[in-house]
């Protein structure tokens, strides 16, 4: 003590033994902790719904909330292209060594040819400034981030109503805003494009706006090729900044090409945007956490300047991304057989989806519903957007052990041959 007084006044002594403090009371000074004024956060949607899911102990629960692939036995599926070209890894015999902060360079150049195409002007100018990021959510908050620090005019991001939960939140936490643009008609069920065309003719000259790719999550309603044409259209004369989320290229149509119609038609007329893009759907690399970010530059000095700014953000976040997955898709990407072989799985994959809508429509049909639910069958990829309210939600969970999101949406990989019959009775109950 009298130590610590030869360098402090006894005044802040006093304070430090808490003597000064008389607005802290012993017990609270007892219990406080450093975290003790850290709020609970409220709980992811879809993980609380896991979560209660793991807790229903009925054996013939069903858990339609989580966006990942299920074969028709409902169990998880790893691709057979993937388990070959982790035997042709393994036979490499590679180390464990770091990558770079911008990711594997092969791996970055075969991915944004995926995207758009190999033929592309902006990769034979080498103006996409392309890194390998933690997957789609890595893509989406790099990009967050980037242009929260870049970005030269307002910060703030449109996005569809509705559209995947995370994104709000992504783009919130880089310090960005956000803001709606009407994307889907909750009467027909079907997209809002003439909405959508007026909201976006509303948004201020500059600024940034967030489409879904292909296979809209939680809508399956995408604008077609004559649509897409006419929002390039659009973002041009309103000088608008794209930023294309592409979570799930291939899974709307079966054919990647198809899928990735938007990114390069925006492309070829020549607009300088971003794309984050993911292998979790198409390739089944969830956990590998495996995707790109790409931004468009106009020359390969702007280009320079980009990569050494993400780089700079990958470094202070994380420093450098995970390799497996990546190793992974380069050996799929860059050999012709593989590559094959999982363009037949994908479409596997996309087919069963399809079958299944049908299924369940016509599963609803034949237990007597009244409504009509063709919206399953036109809509595309991993999602139906039902039409379910919330309270219909909550019954089906509390009285069928179905649980999705309380917005009516379920993943269609969920159901099966053997579940859909059940699936069809329980909606046709809450929503008659
Ligand atoms: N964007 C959309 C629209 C999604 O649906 C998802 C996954 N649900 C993602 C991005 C991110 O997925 P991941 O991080 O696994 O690539």
């Amino acid at each position: 003590m009298q130590h610590l007084q030869n360098y402090f006044p006894t005044l802040v002594v006093e304070t430090l033994l808490g003597r000064n403090s008389p607005k802290i009371s012993r017990h609270e000074r007892k219990t406080s902790t450093w975290w003790s004024g850290v709020p609970k956060a409220s709980p992811d949607s879809i993980f609380g719904i896991v979560e209660a899911f793991k807790k229903d102990e009925t054996p013939h629960k069903i858990n339609l909330s989580v966006g990942a692939y299920r074969d028709d036995n409902g169990k998880p599926y790893v691709l057979p292209s993937v388990l070959k070209a982790e035997e042709i890894l393994k036979s490499k015999n590679l180390n464990k060594e770091y990558a770079l902060a911008e990711g594997l360079s092969e791996f970055n150049s075969l991915s944004f040819d995926y995207a758009f195409g190999t033929c592309n002007e902006v990769g034979k100018k080498g103006l996409n400034a392309t890194v390998q990021t933690l997957s789609g959510t890595g893509a989406l908050s790099l990009f967050a981030s980037f242009a929260k620090k870049f970005f030269p005019h307002a910060k703030t991001m449109y996005l569809p109503k509705p559209t995947w939960g995370n994104h709000a939140p992504v783009f919130k936490n880089a310090g960005l805003e956000t803001k709606d643009y009407k994307y889907y008609d909750f009467k027909t069920f079907g997209l809002d494009y003439d909405g959508m065309l007026e909201d976006l003719c509303k948004v201020p000259e500059h600024s940034m706006v967030l489409f879904h790719a292909c296979a809209h999550n939680p809508t399956g309603m995408d604008p077609s090729k004559e649509q897409w044409e006419e929002l390039c259209e659009l973002v041009k004369q309103k000088k608008l900044f794209a930023f294309f989320d592409m979570a799930y290229q291939g899974f709307a149509t079966e054919n990647p090409d198809n899928d990735a119609f938007a990114v390069r038609h925006f492309s070829k007329n020549n607009l300088k945007f971003a794309v984050a893009q993911s292998y979790s759907k198409n390739l089944g690399l969830y956990g590998e956490r495996t995707g790109t970010l790409t931004v468009i530059a106009d020359s390969q000095e702007e280009r320079a300047k980009i990569i050494s700014q993400l780089k700079t953000l990958i470094r202070t976040t994380y420093s450098n991304p995970p390799i497996h997955g990546a190793r992974i898709v380069t050996e799929i990407l860059s050999n012709s057989q593989l590559k094959k072989e999982w363009m037949a799985e994908l479409k596997g994959m996309v087919q069963r989806l399809v079958s299944i809508r049908k299924a369940l429509r016509d599963a609803l049909v034949k237990e007597g519903s009244k409504h009509n639910w063709d919206h399953i069958v036109k809509q595309v990829g991993m999602f139906s957007y039902t039409g379910m309210k919330p309270e219909q939600v909550d019954k089906i969970t509390k009285e069928h052990h179905i649980y999705l999101t309380k917005d009516g949406r379920i993943s269609i990989a969920g159901v099966t041959t053997k579940n859909v019959e059940y699936i069809a009775c329980a909606m046709h109950q809450v929503t008659k």
